[in-house]
Order: C-alpha cells, then structure tokens, then sequence
C-alpha cells in the first residue's frame, strides 16, 4: 500500500472531550472519527486494525468449530416480547418504530433472533451441538458513552451462542469457548486475565470475563500470585468473605427471619467477617421445582460494614423463599423492586446503602436512584445526594491485597481491566421463554441447554492502546497493527534511486504477505516519522542516499530505541 493512495490524516491535538490515552490517540492517528455520542467512523487506518481483530477472532472460532451467520442490527419487538426483554431491559435498549408503528429494537445482542433460528431448524437432538455466531454491529444506549470506542453506543461485537441437549453437553460446549477464547487473546498479543465473574440468574459458576490489564480499566479485578484463581471484584469480594457456599446455602434457607434477624446474626451464620471488604450484599435464594428449575427466588439484602451498628440493622427479605444461593443480578432486582437497582436502603437505615450486584462496581455508577419496596428500603435515595460517592475500588483495593487466597496459594493482587470479552453458560432462559425445543432420541421435545459468547472487537482496539502506547504514540501489537512495515524514503520525490529502492522493497515484502507501507509522500523525515510512530507501526525502514551507497538501510522497531543498520539483500527476511 501506498500513501499517496491511502488516506493517512494525522492530527497534532486530541479533541477536548478525549478523557484516556486511546481515545486521544486513535483520533489523532486518524483512525476514528467522532460522528455524534458514542457514535465513531472508523476511518481507513482504524478499520484495518478493526479487520485484523476480526481476521483472528474470525479464525479461532471456525477453528473451534462455530458457524457464522449475521443476524439483522434492526429486529422485530414481538421476538423481544417473547423473551420478556423488550419491557424488562432498561433505556439501553434502543427501540424504535417503523412507518406504520411498529415496533423494533437495534440488537444490543442476538438471543432472540438466534433462538428463533434455533427453533426452526435445529429440529433434532441429531443437529446439536450447534454455535453459530456473527460479528456484527450492536447498538447500545449507554447512559455514559465514553472514552471513545471503548464505550461506545454503536460497536462491532463478535456474538456467538451455543445449543445443547443437555447441561453435561452445554458445559462441553462452554469449555470449547473458553479455550477459543484463550487462543483469541493470546494471538492479539495483549496482557490479558481470564477472571471467574457471576453468572447471575443462572446460578453455577459458568461465566468467565477476558480482560485487558490497563490501568485506565474500569474493572477491579482479583487474583491470587500463587495460583490460577482470578475473579473480578464483585464476585471475588463474595468469594474472598464467604467461606463455604454449602454453609451460606444452609444458613439462609433455614434462619434469617426479615425484619428481625440483624445482619450481624446472619454475618456470623455465613462465617463473614464483618470488619471487611463489602458493605452490603445482595443475594439470591431460588427454590427448585421437581425439575430443579426455579420457582421462586428470594433477593435478600444483608449489610456486612458500614458506619452502621451491625448488630442493630435488620436483614431484609425482598420476596418468596427459594432453595440454594447466589448473588441476586441486576434483572431480578429490577423485578423486585420494579426499579434499576440504585442504592437500597434497608429498614432501620438513616441513609441508603450501596448495592453489592452482579455487575462491576465501577458499573455501579451507571445505576439510576434506589428501591421503593414497602417496609424495606427507603426511595428516592440518591447518589451524590444522600450519601458520597465512595471510590469503591480503592476501597476494596486497600482492603484485600496482600490477603490470602480463597483456595490458600498465595496472596491477593488487584489489577484493573477492560472487560473485552464473556463467555456465559445460560441455561434454558431463553429456550424455554421462546419455546425453542428439539426432539430427544425418544421424540420428546426438550428445551435446548444453551451458552453465549461476546467479544468486544471494536473495544480491543482502544483496550491494546491502553497497554501499548508511549508518549509519541500508539504500539501496536504486530497482530493488530494496521501495516506491520511502513518504509520511509528520504527524498522519494527527487531521487531516483531512492524511489526505486523504496518501489522494490515495497513490492518484495508485500509479495511474501507483509502489510507494508510505502510512505510516498514526500514529507520531510521528521514529519514523515512523527505521523507513523502516532500511528504505531511496529517496523519501520528508512531508505536514504547516503545508505544506498553504503548497501545499507536503517531499520527500527517501535518499542526499541535505537535503530539498526541491515545489509539490503536482507532486509526482507528480517523484517517479514
Ligand atoms: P460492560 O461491563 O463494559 O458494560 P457488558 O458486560 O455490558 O460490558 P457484554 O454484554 O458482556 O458487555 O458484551 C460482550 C462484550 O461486548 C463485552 O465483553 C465488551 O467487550 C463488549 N462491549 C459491551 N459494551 C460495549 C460498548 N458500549 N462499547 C464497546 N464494546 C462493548
Ligand atoms: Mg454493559
Ligand atoms: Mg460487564
Ligand atoms: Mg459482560
């Protein structure tokens, strides 16, 4: 590629409402270009960082045996209806209507639309397993874009859903993306942890996230320096404090009695340390059917430090009982109390408290003001308003590091990332709300057991700068790199030889499949290095005169600091 024929557009300022490094940086580098809030060209230097994120992760899931297939950004509501999601999610679905009022949604994700799928053609227990997934555009009405395509409202997610006959066969299915996943990321050549994270109304332990360590994350996350265990902050705050699951189980099946057990009580009977960590969790009880699916679940909400009296604070029960345990997720509390949760304020509280959720705490934020249930939690309580905004993530940071692992190897370490993928084992949530069933070998219909999978593709651009950047620019990983070579020819534009030299070179490399770049501007050297150091391209090649006549060409890679001379018969071998 040349430049002449490309569009390299390089600015010297970041636009002002650039707040990290690679918003900054991919502006200014040209390759996106803001069109209104949360919403981004990508420009061509951009999308070629977006193809090759897309190229691997593309290639991993073939390899993994996915299929791929796209599904509409705009969807029919009566599909979001059936799965109860069209009413129940927030503002950040953006629903809209056509000419003759009806009404659609822009895909936030696909569950629907793959369950509709699924319904119609995987007929028989014979189809599965079955992963189909797509990459393609996502619309979310995020109530703060930010941070440029980091988080975005329009962006690119690689979706991917998995179908099974059974758990057993779904657990597999879910182990086959967890290794995909694994694959993906170490190819992008990324820092990167794979932390344990809630998987909410599902229950089980199936939900891991990928994340890029940055400092600018908006994630905590937690992990052990002498084993495998990793988990982010809201999971690992429950993990690190509560000792047992089975005794948690127990315990609250049998004995807190709302309104009266104080959370002092029930701190003790979970064997919580109530000096530590969280201030207040949100849990979930489910009882079981026959079936073992879930008939009712009870949110409770306990308080486990504060500047409260523990011992005075009452245990609130949120609604019917059920059997086993987990943390209660953002849906259900919705459902309990009719709004997003806020900060809750149990009974006997002068001021609300913070919700401990399934989402990050960072996220917590995002959240609108507090619950309404009669008896049990204040309303209106604001944020901001009634209470300071704690920085939670230094506060949890000061309290756990240094701290033992849950399964006692090594200490607690905290990190912070970019949340840039989920896999997720969802059960029958959507196949049974959408009636999506096969035929078992007896011909019985069953509903599909099924997973899903995303991957922020957009995001890992702006994530790998958050690692990789310097004070002149962006470092691209060679994977991600928009070209891998750029060669800068001093004087292409009057010297012959020169020219010539930077013609072949440019011809060789991109016939052995190097993404080179031949600046053939003209641009004066400083200029020239300027821009594709901004852009971060990991090798670049100076051509000159004087080095032609010595047989020589300078060749520097983005991260080292001096250059080094290479012999021209081999330059192509050493930097292809
Ligand atoms: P977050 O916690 O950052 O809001 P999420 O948990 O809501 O992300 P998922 O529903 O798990 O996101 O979606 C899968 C992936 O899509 C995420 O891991 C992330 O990489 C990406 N993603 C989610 N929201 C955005 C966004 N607004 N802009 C860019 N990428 C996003
Ligand atoms: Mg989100
Ligand atoms: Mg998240
Ligand atoms: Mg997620």
């Amino acid at each position: 590629m040349k430049a002449s024929q490309f569009f390299v557009s390089t600015l010297k300022e970041a636009p002002a409402d650039a707040e990290v490094t690679s918003h900054k940086l991919m502006t200014r580098a040209g390759m996106i270009k803001k069109l209104g809030a949360g919403i981004y060209n990508y420009m061509p230097m951009g999308l070629r960082v977006i193809r090759k994120v897309e190229n691997i992760v593309r290639e991993e899931m073939n390899r993994a045996g996915a299929v791929e297939l796209t599904m509409p950004v705009v969807q029919p509501a009566e599909l979001w209806e059936e799965s109860g999601r069209f009413s129940k999610m927030g503002p950040e679905l953006l629903r809209l209507k056509d000419r003759h009022d009806r009404d659609f949604v822009m895909q936030p994700t696909s569950e629907e639309a793959i369950t509709d799928i699924a319904r119609q053609e995987l007929r028989s227990y014979k189809q599965l397993p079955k992963n189909f997934y797509q990459i393609q555009t996502k619309f979310r009405d995020e109530r703060r874009p930010r941070f440029g395509i980091m988080r975005g409202r329009e962006f690119t997610m690689k979706d991917a859903y998995s179908f099974d006959r059974d758990q057993a066969a779904a657990k597999a299915s879910y182990d086959v993306m967890r290794v995909a996943y694994r694959a993906i990321f170490d190819r992008f050549g990324l820092k990167y942890r794979a932390v344990a994270a809630d998987s909410g109304a599902i229950g089980g332990d199936l939900s891991e996230e990928f994340q890029v360590i940055a400092d600018t994350g908006e994630d905590a996350l937690i992990y052990s320096t002498g084993s495998d265990y990793a988990a982010n902050i809201e999971l690992a705050e429950a993990v690190a404090l509560i000792a047992a699951r089975g005794a948690a189980k127990e315990a609250l099946t049998k004995t807190p009695t709302p309104g009266k057990s104080t959370c002092a009580d029930v701190a003790t009977l979970l064997g919580l340390p109530l000096d530590r960590t969280v201030k207040s969790l949100v849990l979930a009880t489910d009882e079981l059917d026959d079936k073992g699916d879930v008939k009712k679940t009870t949110v409770w909400l306990l308080l486990l430090r504060g500047d409260h009296d523990m011992n005075e604070v009452k245990v609130g029960k949120i609604a019917g009982l059920k059997d086993g345990f987990r943390f209660a997720t953002v849906g259900e509390i919705e459902d309990h109390f009719g709004c997003k949760p806020g900060y809750l304020g149990p009974i006997g509280l002068k001021k609300p408290v913070k919700v401990v959720s399934d989402r990050t705490v960072a996220n917590m934020s995002d959240f609108v003001v507090g619950a309404n249930e009669l008896d049990f939690h204040l309303t209106g309580a604001n944020w901001g308003r009634d209470f300071p905004e704690p920085d939670a993530v230094a506060d949890i940071r000061n309290v756990v590091a240094g701290d033992p692992s849950p399964d006692g190897q090594g200490v607690l370490a905290i990190d912070r990332g970019i949340e840039v993928g989920h896999v997720f084992y969802l059960g029958t949530k959507y196949s049974k709300s959408m009636n999506a069933t096969f035929l078992d070998e007896t011909g019985k219909p069953q509903p599909f057991e099924m997973g899903c999978y995303g991957i922020g593709v957009t995001r890992i651009a702006a994530a790998a700068i958050e690692q990789n950047n310097d004070a002149r620019g962006i470092i691209w990983p060679v994977a991600l790199a928009p070209f891998t070579v750029v060669i800068c020819p001093i004087g292409y534009d009057r010297n012959a030889e020169v020219k010539a030299a930077a013609d072949k070179l440019h011809d060789e490399l991109a016939a052995v499949g190097v993404d080179v770049m031949l600046d053939d501007r003209g641009e004066r050297p400083g200029a020239m290095f300027a821009d594709w150091e901004l852009i971060g391209i990991p090798v670049r090649v100076v051509i000159s005169d004087r080095g032609l006549k010595e047989g020589q060409l300078e060749v520097q890679g983005r991260r080292e600091e001096k250059a080094s001379t290479v012999a021209l018969p081999d330059i192509v071998a050493d930097v292809r």
